[in-house]
């Protein structure tokens, strides 16, 4: 559904900030690719993109894929912007452009939502999910769109239930430029991990849109180009259990009807595990990656941070049931708890051998607003909010330029490209071919999904195989997976590895945050034209 009453016609800029360099957004993957330029298309812009009066013209500007020009300043009546934490002064940085323009600016999304006080600048503040809120801003918007005198904080109180949500506006989004498609289907989780604000912001019930919305999204992601893998970005998948098992028959039934084409993706907690009817129905809906939140191997850490529920199977075992049934596992990893030690590192190490997982973001412990961990460490005079050299805002128990080595030292040993590969080597040979044999759909063979594929194998073979300097590494496994006939296998793994080792190397060194979450910038904002 969309607003509606509203006849004054507006134009509205949306601006999505630029991410700092970060592990999670593999932007050294990119120049060996056909052309992405950016991780994932946001989907709250474009889903408020989509909520705007039909008559309102509306301008999307991902600026990971360029910048905001002064054209499309001139050219909007209002500016707006949404982001997480991590892009904090970009999106400052927007509202100081949109105003050299004498632009009103208005800001949503997570990070405002979890931290107003951290936008003074802005004209409006949008607080909280898409609902009153968001019906409030577009009226006083439509009635004036210049600046405000003064800031105007509006907070949602009244939600638009999600199977009321209309479909994200994926149309305005340059979707080949993307490494991967967004889709969400449910909002929210049950569990309170001590340092998640996901329960605090989105709430423990998980709320949810209809299968028929998702079949509905997943065919407009696929006119508007965007085919090759489309990630779940719910909180958790199996939040909700029931929910999760009524959508898989209608995703296997999309599957089947578009002819496999498109890979499936999402994050779930460790305890899918233990129940194989959802991993078999995933399996069929051609579901090749979950995120897990390990975040740590030790059983005491586990406790002490309220995650007990990644204990429900042996670690070990539950990554190992879910790749028999064709899916990789990508493990989240925390360094710095209150419950490391000094041999910690080495730990993790040995986990990641054991477990053969080939991508593990480790990040350092950081703690956010309007979680349990944020409220605990204020408590106990062990938040760090004043010291910008810092990648983390916890005082760690161990002295943090211990943590900081281990983490570099655990950066650096498991993405040395000789282990990496053999990790790969293990997902091909054992978890991906546990994968369902889809046909070959016409799609598939068309000349433009060779062609992409061509470019791809002339980038890594140039890239890495001639001019890299991993190149033993790489071609032991390139060449294993060339007689073995799987292209796939070796453009998936290639281009994914290329990011961590180069991540990895400069991370080692120093040159890398060590947090995803860490507001340490180390890139300059975008200039204004
Ligand atoms: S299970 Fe995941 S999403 Fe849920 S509270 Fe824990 S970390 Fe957050």
């Amino acid at each position: 559904m969309r607003a509606e009453g509203i006849e004054t016609a507006r134009r509205i800029l949306c601006v999505f900030p630029r991410y700092t360099s970060s592990f999670g957004t593999f932007e050294y993957a990119y120049p060996l690719t056909d052309g992405v330029q950016a991780f994932m298309p946001p989907q709250g812009l474009l889903l408020i993109a989509a909520y705007l009066p039909a008559n309102w013209q509306v301008r999307f500007i991902d600026e990971n894929i360029r910048p905001a020009s002064a054209e499309d300043f001139r050219w909007a009546e209002a500016v707006f912007v949404s982001g997480m934490h991590i892009q904090r002064q970009q999106m400052n940085d927007i509202c100081r452009r949109a105003h050299a323009f004498d632009l009103a600016v208005a800001i949503g999304g997570p990070s405002v939502s979890a931290c107003p006080d951290y936008y003074p600048s802005f004209d409006y503040l949008h607080v909280g999910e898409l609902g009153d809120a968001t019906d409030e801003l577009i009226a006083r918007l439509a009635r004036d769109p210049s600046r405000p005198g003064r800031q105007v904080v509006l907070k949602t109180g009244d939600r638009v239930d999600m199977s009321d949500f209309p479909i994200p506006a994926y149309e305005l989004a340059e979707t080949r430029k993307y490494l991967l498609g967004s889709i969400q289907y449910s909002s929210g989780c049950p569990y309170q991990c001590e340092f998640c604000d996901i329960p605090g912001l989105y709430g423990r019930n998980p709320r949810l849109k209809t299968p028929q919305q998702i079949v509905a999204e997943l065919d407009k992601l696929r006119e508007c180009g965007m085919t090759d893998t489309v990630y779940f970005v719910d909180d958790n998948f199996i939040g909700n259990r029931k929910a999760a098992v009524d959508l898989l028959p209608h995703l296997i039934e999309w599957q089947k009807r578009t002819g496999y084409i498109t890979r499936l993706a999402c994050e779930a907690t460790l305890n899918i595990a233990k129940r194989p009817e959802i991993l078999a129905k995933m399996r069929e809906a051609f579901f090749v990656t979950i995120f897990c939140g390990i975040e740590t191997p030790d059983p005491d850490a586990l406790k002490a941070m309220q995650k007990d529920h990644n204990m429900m199977v042996p670690i070990l075992e539950g990554i190992h049931t879910i790749n028999s049934y064709g899916m990789e596992v990508v493990s989240g990893i925390i360094m710095g708890l209150d419950t490391d030690k000094p041999e910690t590192g080495d730990a993790l190490l040995a986990f990641v051998d054991e477990s053969r997982i080939p991508l593990l973001t480790i990040n350092l412990l950081q703690a956010l607003p309007k979680t349990p961990l944020w409220d605990r460490l204020e408590r106990e005079g062990r938040l760090i909010n004043d010291d910008d050299s810092r990648d983390s805002n916890v005082d760690f128990r161990l002295p943090y330029e211990q943590v900081v080595s281990a983490w570099r030292k655990c950066m650096e040993v498991a993405y040395e490209p000789e282990k990496l590969f053999a990790r790969y080597q293990y997902q091909c040979d054992y978890t991906y071919a546990n994968r369902l044999k889809v046909p070959v759909s016409p799609e598939m063979k068309s000349w433009a999904n060779i062609r992409r594929g061509l470019i791809m194998l002339r980038n890594i073979f140039w890239k890495v195989g001639v001019l890299g300097n991993y190149r033993k590494a790489f071609w032991k496994f390139a060449l294993g997976r060339l007689r073995h006939g799987d292209f796939e296998g070796l453009l998936g793994s290639a281009i994914t590895a290329h990011h961590l080792i180069m991540f990895a190397r400069a991370a080692s060194v120093g040159q890398q945050n060590a947090s995803n979450y860490s507001i340490r910038l180390r890139e300059a904002s975008v200039p204004a034209e």
